[in-house]
Formats: structure tokens, sequence, C-alpha cells
């Protein structure tokens, strides 16, 4: 009926829009909105994780969850793919839940097999924030899992602090209080950063890869991203930079004492398994990591 109701709205109302001359990205984007709708009761959703590594001692110190889609042929879908429909149909409030639950319920499992856990970075979209239930299902899903809510960070954008900003700030203040870290992600992206950055309380800035990819041959994004290094210091919280790729980069970086890196030369995104595996040898390689092949 949602997609029936929303054909109709693309079509203008006409009835014999969605029946004989409907497009056929119309059509591609309501079966995938149907699939969407089933995915999360089939169990097809799954959450892979990227190390965040301290730059001085390079250590994992953290690791950043994100959502995958296993199709029926084993492929995984990034966030790309489908993320924006779940967005525009709402059905991101439930899939976000999700997230939530299984990146506590994997430190669990991580604990539960002796390796000593990192805080784990989780998204949240707007919407989701807009939801009265969330912080009910934060501390939920850390009770349940028996996890402290120090290990658990909250990834906000500046299109999520686009919704209402005072509910977003009471939000943020509860999430506090409850003891989880805030990371305020894609930093320089959005209209207004440095509004926010006064607004809101953020224990962590992350760099967007846009500024990262090209600062050693760029002056103008060198000099953003030393800015941003400055402000964050200035602010009392460790930045993270984001989409790191080469060395050249890391010297950059570790020349203007950037605290923290999270980039393919580190790790891809990977499956919990080959998680476990970073955190428990302590001195991997960095270059060694990469489960995730490219897609
Ligand atoms: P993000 O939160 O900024 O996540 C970082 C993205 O950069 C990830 O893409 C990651 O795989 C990618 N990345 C990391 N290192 C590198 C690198 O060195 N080079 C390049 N080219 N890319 C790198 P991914 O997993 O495709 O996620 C895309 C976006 O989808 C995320 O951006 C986030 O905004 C959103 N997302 C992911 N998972 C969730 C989720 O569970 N809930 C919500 N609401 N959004 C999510
Ligand atoms: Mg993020
Ligand atoms: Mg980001
Ligand atoms: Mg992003």
């Amino acid at each position: 009926e949602a997609a029936m109701m929303r054909a109709k709205a693309a079509g203008g109302g006409r009835f014999e829009f969605y029946t004989s001359g409907m497009s056929t990205l119309t059509r591609d984007w309501l079966a995938l909105e149907n699939r969407l709708r089933q995915a999360l009761d089939a169990g097809e959703f799954v959450l892979h994780y990227q190390i965040q590594t301290d730059l001085r001692s390079g250590r994992p110190i953290g690791l950043e969850a994100l959502l995958r889609w296993r199709q029926e042929d084993g492929e995984l879908w990034a966030p790309a793919r489908f993320l924006s429909i779940t967005e525009e149909t709402g059905l991101i409030v439930a899939v976000g839940n999700w997230v939530i639950r299984e990146a506590t319920q994997q430190l669990r499992r991580w604990i539960d097999a002796g390796v000593t856990p990192v805080p784990v970075s989780v998204n949240v979209s707007a919407r989701q924030c807009m939801d009265s239930h969330l912080i009910d299902v934060i501390a939920g899903a850390l009770k349940e899992a028996n996890v402290p809510a120090s290990l658990l960070k909250v990834e906000i954008t500046e299109s999520t602090a686009m919704a209402d900003l005072d509910h977003l700030r009471q939000l943020l203040l509860q999430l506090r209080q409850l003891g989880v870290a805030i990371a305020l992600d894609d930093f320089g992206t959005g209209f207004s950063s440095l509004a926010h950055l006064k607004r809101f309380p953020v224990d962590q800035i992350k760099i967007d890869p846009s500024f990262i990819a090209d600062i050693h041959r760029d002056p103008n994004g060198a000099a953003i991203v030393r800015a941003t290094i400055a402000l964050a210091h200035g602010l009392g919280v460790p930045v993270v930079a984001e989409g790191v790729e080469n060395e050249a980069q890391i010297r950059f970086l570790r020349e203007h004492r950037c605290d923290i890196v999270q980039g393919y030369l580190y790790g891809r995104p990977g499956s919990p398994d080959a998680i476990r595996e970073v955190l428990t040898s302590a001195d991997v390689p960095p270059h060694y990591l990469h489960p995730e092949s490219h897609s």
C-alpha cells in the first residue's frame, strides 16, 4: 500500500501511471523498497567493522560499524545502494535500532571470546535521532549485552544535525549522561559545522575523506585539514582522519598531530572474525588487513 501511495504521488495521482506507464526507475525503486522491508526479518543485514588506529602508537583504538546488505548471491551491498531508500521510507529507524543492538552484542561476543574490546562507533541518521525511543533503545541494548556505555560511540553528521536542533541537543546530552560518546562525522562537508560544534557536546571530530584525498598536493585542502586539527585540539577533542589511503597522507597527518586515522591503508571494513584476529594479534602491520575486497 505504501508502494502504491508512493507511485501515486510520483504519477500525480493517476492510477494508470503505475499500472502501465511506470518508469523502470520507479519500478526498480519499489522492488528495492519491498525487499528492504523484508531484509531485516530475513536477517540479511550484517555489520562490518573498520579499524581506527592511534597514529602515535600504531594501535587499534576504535572501530566503526558499517552496514552491509547481503544479497542472495552472497554479494555485500554498501549503504550507497540502499540507505537513502530506508531513510525516505522511515525503515531506517528499525534498521538503525538493529545496528545498535547488533553492535553491542558483537562487543559482548568479542569480550566473551577473550578479546580486549575497543569502542565501537555506530552511525545514526536524522530520522533515527528524531525517534523518541532512540535513547531507550541505546540504553536497553547496552544493558542487554552487558556492555559498558564507554564502549559505544554515536556518529552524527551535519545532515543529522540539520533536523530539530533543540531535540538533538537534548538527545546528545542524554547520551553523554549515559556515558556514550559522540563523534561529529564528515566534518566540513555541510553548511554549519562550526555552529554545530558550538551547540552540541562533541567528543570527537572526523575529517571527511574529501579533504584527506590530496592533502599532500592541494594547498587549500591541506590548510583546511590543519585548521580542523587545530580547532579540534582547541576544543580539547581528538580528531580522526577518514579515507587514509597512502603514506604521503600519513606523513602529513603525523606532522600536523592528527590523533587517529581510519582508511584502507590501515584496513578495509572487515567481518567480526577478521576484526577479532586484528584485535588479538597486537602487532599487526598496518597494511596487513584487507578482508573486504574492492567492489
Ligand atoms: P561514513 O560514516 O563516513 O563511513 C566511512 C565510509 O568511508 C565507509 O563507507 C567506509 O567503508 C569508507 N572508507 C573508509 N576508508 C576508506 C578509504 O580509505 N577510502 C575510501 N574511498 N573509502 C573509505 P560505507 O561503508 O560505504 O558507508 C558509507 C556511509 O553510509 C557512511 O559514511 C555512513 O554515512 C553511512 N552508513 C554506514 N553504515 C550505517 C548505519 O549503520 N546507519 C546509518 N544511518 N548510516 C550508515
Ligand atoms: Mg561514520
Ligand atoms: Mg565520514
Ligand atoms: Mg559519509
